[in-house]
């Protein structure tokens, strides 16, 4: 018999999946030109050319030897890289031995929700979220429970959170820099976060985890990213190289549980241990091997700088409201009908595709990916003004 749920989740595509889907077809019918699709956070910028280097060299290498499996973690060579990177930057005490390396974020998210919760946990995301936060942690059993961020500057709604934290509470997720909003949550934010955290798991007797979902770490546009883990013990990481170095396809990107956190060996040994039970083992070699060598390549975020600067002079001129980036290359834009599907409907009949609110647990907003070319930027401008028009 078929399972229900999973038929449910296959046979409907996800929103963002389904407006990229037609946007290409819109393109075939009509033009490139003409469809201005800001659908999906796919990077517009090349891989650093360190990237190929590196593949070419390994494809000297006998392929017996090259594609091998790994152990389930990942290279130690490439782990203790990941480790090196983070105790640089960040300061920490990393060891290879708190670093399993995953097919992107997606399973890092996947495997760390794993490790730290039973079926009837309550695991909290901050709305707007990344939509597959609820189709990971339902998948764990658990329930997803939404704390909107703070309206008026995007920020973690500390009291909000306090009142949502209960014994029921595994974990947390948090998304900085973010998608959908392009928010980085500040110092003192992820401070009182921290704070809120300590006091409450005092409070409830057990760990409560912080998932820290990281795949936008370096796409910055000046500000600081708190580095979570030197603010809260019991943190796990999750990371991606899919937006910082522009490899979303090759699927490569890792867990890091905190060397701070008191029990951090048996929930490594957890991590482990989901990584084994959901078939996470063993991340894609050869970008193993690219990542031990290339992990130090600064991200180029010029392109995205470019990009928001043009789209939100563009909105400005045209008198849209949205939420002034910090990071990420997503722009949330406030729908000018509280209904954001039938907003983003009006957008489409325009050949411009916006991903409404509701895709991210919110309502009357919508997000715009701006890592395209800036000529789609500076052409989508009559769809815009049209968009702008129908609402007059
Ligand atoms: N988390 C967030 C916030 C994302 O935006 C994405 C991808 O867009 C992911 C996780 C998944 O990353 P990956 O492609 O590495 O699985």
């Amino acid at each position: 018999m078929i399972n229900e749920r999973m038929y449910q989740l296959g046979s409907q595509p996800n929103y963002i999946r389904k407006l990229y889907a037609h946007g290409l077809e819109r393109k075939a019918a009509i033009g490139e030109e003409n469809v201005f699709d800001y659908s999906i956070g796919n990077p517009s910028i090349p891989a650093p050319p360190s990237v190929r280097t590196r593949i070419e060299e390994l494809l000297e290498e006998p392929p017996e030897q090259l594609h091998a499996y790994t152990m389930s973690p990942g290279l130690q060579s490439a782990r203790q890289a990941v480790a090196d990177n983070l105790r640089e930057r960040f300061g920490i005490d990393a060891t290879f031995g708190q670093v399993y390396l995953t097919a992107g974020a997606t399973a890092a998210l996947y495997i760390s929700v794993a490790a730290i919760t039973y079926p009837g946990d309550e695991v909290i995301v901050n709305a707007p979220y990344f939509a597959e936060y609820k189709v990971m942690t339902e998948s764990a059993g658990c329930t997803c429970v939404e704390v909107p961020m703070r309206q008026s500057d995007f920020q973690l709604d500390i009291d909000a959170l306090r009142a949502a934290i209960n014994e029921k509470t595994a974990a947390m997720i948090i998304n900085s820099p973010n998608n959908p909003v392009g928010c980085i949550y500040t110092r003192e934010n992820i401070e009182a976060l921290a704070a809120l955290l300590v006091e409450k798991e005092r409070e409830v007797g057990h760990p409560i985890y912080l998932i820290s979902d990281e795949p936008y770490r370096e796409i910055t546009y000046g500000a600081d990213v708190p580095f979570t883990a030197n603010f809260y013990d019991d943190t796990i990481v999750c990371y991606s190289w899919a937006k910082s170095l522009s490899l979303p396809g090759e699927r490569i990107g890792y867990v890091y549980v905190s060397d701070h956190m008191k029990d951090a060996a048996a929930v490594f040994a957890a991590v482990c241990g989901a990584g084994r039970a959901l078939g996470f083992i063993c991340a894609p070699v050869m970008f193993q091997r690219v990542i031990e060598t290339c992990i130090s390549e600064p991200t180029n975020v010029d392109a995205y700088a470019e990009n928001r600067q043009l789209l939100t002079d563009m909105l400005d001129e045209l008198g849209y409201e949205y939420i002034q980036p910090d990071g990420a290359f997503y722009l949330w834009i406030r729908a000018l009908e509280e209904d954001d599907e039938a907003f983003s409907e009006a957008a489409k009949a325009h050949e411009l595709l916006l991903v409404p609110a509701t895709c991210f647990g919110a309502k009357g907003w919508v997000r715009a990916s701006y890592c395209i070319s800036p000529e789609t930027i500076k052409a989508s401008r009559k769809a815009w003004e049209a968009l702008k028009a129908d609402y007059a």
